[in-house]
């Protein structure tokens, strides 16, 4: 009898450890999007409570809100050490990728990669007529090769460089110092998607000499909708939305100050967070990797040595990325498979095809992005144990 009550309690045990297992997600997407810190949703509903008024109402009220307004905005341009009249809101980065492109004047010969977010990409190919676009190829590893930039510069003769500072696929994080060198060297301006990269790695935009750089505030788990540009003072710009005159004319439409509150005070928790975060995701993917490295048909994409510590991008050899992609979700592991932002449009990431990767190893890797806000090493381990099967499953 007392055997029989020990296995019932041991099978119900078993059952409440896989009921939790398949009700507790293990979110592992989070270069798509971040959950905001406790901190961000306490002040976005704080501010949405204090601070509701129009920054731009000449009331005491709206005053009150233009010195919250103005105090943000020195926080979130020291953060990048640059001027607080250099930054603009916008609701993202798709937006601020677009507004750049469509209103930068002179804007007249664009050199950039074919890795870039589809918002630079499909902004670009909207407007052949006002703009020429070339492309330079990027390394296998995920680089681009400063010598082939300097030289495409040279006999392209353009007059702006697009190029993003990580990639959202798989993590890379490109030179940009040497890239604005060569750029600055040249005559070039450049303008750079720092969407990825704020809140993740130290980002000196003065001393990186950047042009133009676009942010979003929910990738380092911020609110969704609100962003910035940065745009260094000297760079002319055209107005973005004709309106009013808030943002100095250059984007009209009353300011939405709780979620710039919100998003400055996840901006300055990630910043002061940046070193041990990365510590805490480079053991994640060591342990990951640790395990799966005797798996000789466990492939990684792009060089871990420049990459992103959150970011893992693999495939594994004749298993399809759909089929890795559905036995993690059955389980509550959340990953992307492919473009992100193709997810649902069946394409090829254009990142791996552009690091010379085949089509089948663009359509079948998975990314995975670990956010030690949310991730735990337990879930870590959980997700290498349902890897590991299904390597072992498939063998
Ligand atoms: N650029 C990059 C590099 C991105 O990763 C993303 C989001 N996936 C965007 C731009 C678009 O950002 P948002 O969602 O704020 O429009």
């Amino acid at each position: 009898m007392k055997e029989v009550i020990k296995y019932r309690c041991k099978c119900k045990k078993q059952l409440q450890n896989q009921i939790k297992k398949k009700t507790e997600a293990i979110y592992l997407d989070n270069s798509s999007t971040s959950k905001m810190t406790v901190k961000s949703v306490q002040v976005l509903k704080k501010a949405s409570e204090i601070y509701w008024g129009n920054a731009n109402s000449k009331h005491h009220f709206g005053k009150k809100c233009n010195d919250m307004l103005n105090s943000c905005t020195n926080i979130i341009a020291e953060s990048i050490r640059v001027k607080s009249e250099e930054i603009i809101y916008t609701s993202g980065a798709t937006e601020g990728n677009n507004m750049l492109i469509n209103n930068i004047p002179d804007l007249s010969s664009i050199l950039t990669i074919e890795s870039e977010h589809d918002s630079i990409i499909n902004t670009l190919k909207k407007q052949t007529d006002r703009f020429t676009v070339d492309y330079i190829k990027i390394n296998k590893d995920g680089t681009v090769n400063i010598y082939d930039l300097e030289k495409k510069i040279k006999t392209v003769n353009c007059t702006h460089v697009i190029i993003q500072i990580i990639n959202s696929e798989t993590g890379i994080i490109q030179n940009i110092k040497e890239i604005s060198r060569v750029c600055h060297e040249n005559g070039v301006l450049l303008f750079t998607d720092a969407t990825q990269a704020i809140g993740h790695i130290d980002i000196d935009a003065e001393k990186l000499n950047i042009d133009f750089m676009t942010c979003s505030a929910h990738k380092f788990n911020g609110p969704k909708g609100i962003g910035f540009v940065y745009v260094k003072s000297g760079n002319d710009l055209r107005g973005f939305i004709t309106g009013g005159h808030q943002q100095n004319g250059l984007r009209a439409g009353t300011i939405d100050i709780p979620s710039i509150c919100a998003m400055t005070i996840a901006l300055y928790e990630s910043i002061i967070n940046i070193k041990k975060n990365n510590t805490i995701c480079l053991i994640y993917r060591k342990y990951i990797l640790d395990r799966l490295k005797k798996y000789n048909n466990f492939h990684i994409n792009g060089s871990l040595k420049q990459r992103l510590s959150n970011n893992l991008n693999f495939y594994i050899d004749n298993i399809e990325g759909e089929y890795i992609f559905n036995e993690l979700d059955k389980r509550g592991i959340y990953v992307s498979q492919g473009s992100t932002c193709s997810i649902g449009y069946n394409e090829f990431s254009k990142t791996l095809l552009s690091m010379g990767c085949s089509k089948w190893v663009a359509e079948n890797s998975i990314r995975m992005c670990f956010d030690p806000n949310i991730n735990k090493m337990e879930e870590i381990k959980y997700v290498t144990d349902v890897l590991e099967e299904i390597i072992k499953n498939k063998n």
